[in-house]
């Protein structure tokens, strides 16, 4: 069974015997798909160079639905973005999102907005890698995250209550701290002082955030401030990436492996 020409972006390769490789792509239509380039280390071969990380690809393959591992039969580059792999911050950058990119993706499901979010940040990447301005690489990784979480229904609630829809409110000021809301991951985001009780009577943690993280992770949600695009501060987009990774590790329920070294440190939003 051959499928029609699909748009793909390579997740993970590993070396398979003398010469060939085994690829985890992401497609648009039938989501993450492992395959296996006879050859693809053949200089002669027409996969050589051509399965490289972030670019965007056409494939061919073939292969029964239920088998794990396809053949790849064609491969063509579409869009190539060799300037990431040239920049370290935006490699570093690419390489987390694929990571998130394999960890959020079914095996031959539809998943045409992962792949279409994935690839604008890709664009973003290159453009910054090749051009500088725009964007810097950590703002679209967050903005990434974001998304991401969007998409998988997860998101949080940032300026509203997540529990009852209504408005919530600072904490009261204790001292001269900056502001703050409360804030559950378990309970879905921030919430008002009513629900965070209810929350905590219930046996979730509740915590607080500062208001600025919140705010500025609102603006940032699916890039929506693009036009206006103010500089960010590198301590505040710091902050945002705390919350959105701590935020994003306990609904995967895992900690990848690119938000490792960075939440290392304590948490940067604790009061
Ligand atoms: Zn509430």
């Amino acid at each position: 069974m051959k499928n029609q020409p699909e748009r793909a972006l390579v997740l993970r390769r590993f070396p398979w015997s003398e010469s060939s490789l085994v690829v985890h792509v992401l497609t648009r239509e039938h989501g993450r798909v492992n395959l296996l380039a006879k050859g693809a280390y053949r200089p002669k071969s027409r996969f050589f160079a051509v399965l490289d990380l972030f670019d965007e690809l056409e494939l061919v393959w073939t292969g029964a639905q239920e088998r794990e591992l396809k053949t790849l039969v064609e491969g063509e580059l579409l869009v190539r973005r060799a300037g990431i792999s040239r920049d370290l911050g935006c490699y570093e950058v690419g390489v987390a999102i694929l990571e998130l990119a394999h960890l959020g993706s079914r095996p031959e499901k539809n998943e045409r907005e992962l792949f279409d979010l994935v690839t604008k940040t890709m664009d973003g990447l290159e453009s910054r890698a090749r051009k500088g301005g725009g964007k810097s690489a950590e703002r679209l990784r967050v903005e990434f995250e974001l998304g991401f979480l969007k998409l998988h229904g997860l998101a949080p609630a940032l300026l509203g209550c997540a529990s009852c829809g209504g408005s919530a409110p600072p904490v009261a000021a204790e001292g001269a701290g900056k502001a703050r809301a409360w804030f559950s991951a378990g309970a879905g985001g921030r919430l008002c002082g009513t629900c965070a009780g209810e929350a905590r009577a219930s046996g979730r943690r509740v915590g607080t955030l500062p208001l600025d993280v919140l705010a500025e992770a609102d603006r940032m949600y699916l890039a929506k401030d693009q036009a206006n695009d103010h500089a960010l501060p590198e301590e505040r987009l710091e902050r945002v990436r705390d919350f959105v990774e701590r935020f994003l590790d306990y609904q995967l329920e895992l900690r990848p492996r690119s938000h490792q070294k960075f939440l290392e440190h304590a948490n940067r939003n604790s009061p």
